[in-house]
């Protein structure tokens, strides 16, 4: 799963990214709405964290933007405390949610979780697909109760595919959800990173469709 922080506060925006990253997210971000307004435009997030207040472009004319352009990804708004009518432009304009600022990390995290969850279809917080259980709250993954140990690389993909089970998604979506712009992609390292996901699962899990990418669904000898 891919993030964009639009943050313009240095302290604040290193802290989202760290935090998030921690989470198992691969994080993008901009420091003013031009650059954050170009991102999203560009790339496919899986959720934005979008500040209001921002230097060359306001956040909200650049969510009104998105939306006009078509974007779906679900925005969270950070918004300043004495200012309540932010949050319902922000709202008016396309956000998902909102914080007011200052925010505890960890409500952000549990809020993008639901965001990220829900834009995906799902409205548990853990994942099930056969025996096998994604928990979006603690990033743990379990095959029949044990759990499965995964670099975080393998995560971020084991999570993508969790998040899509039942549908084919390509190498190009995979390479896109799971690195950041700054990261060296090659899309032959998610062959690899497959093949070591299906040693660590059911083999029959993973199905590849030739020409178009990858399956995850339960496999047909689970139940
Ligand atoms: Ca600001």
């Amino acid at each position: 799963m891919r993030l964009l922080v639009v943050e313009d506060d240095p302290d604040l925006k290193r802290q989202l990214v760290t935090a998030l990253g921690e989470a198992g997210y691969a994080v993008d971000s901009a420091t003013d709405g031009e650059e954050g307004h170009f991102l999203g435009d560009t790339e496919p997030y899986d959720a934005v964290v979008l500040d209001l207040g921002l230097p060359k472009r306001d956040g909200l004319s650049v969510l009104e933007e998105w939306r006009r352009a078509g974007h779906k990804f679900p925005v969270l708004i950070l918004t300043a405390r004495d200012r309540w009518n932010e949050k319902v432009s922000g709202m008016d304009a396309g956000a998902d949610d909102y914080l007011t600022k200052p925010f505890n990390m960890e409500e952000l995290l549990a809020r993008l979780r639901a965001l990220v969850r829900r834009s995906a279809g799902h409205a548990s917080s853990e994942i099930e697909c056969g025996q096998l259980r994604l928990d979006t709250k603690s990033a743990r993954v379990t095959y029949d109760g044990s759990p499965i140990k995964l670099t975080s690389h393998e995560y971020r993909l084991m999570a993508y595919l969790m998040h899509h089970k039942d549908k084919v998604v390509s190498r190009t979506e995979l390479v896109e959800h799971m690195y950041d712009q700054d990261f060296d992609r090659d899309s032959n390292t998610i062959e690899v990173f497959i093949g070591r996901l299906r040693k660590k699962i059911p083999v029959d899990m993973i199905r590849t469709i030739r020409g178009l990418g990858y399956c995850l669904s339960k496999g047909e000898d689970a139940g």
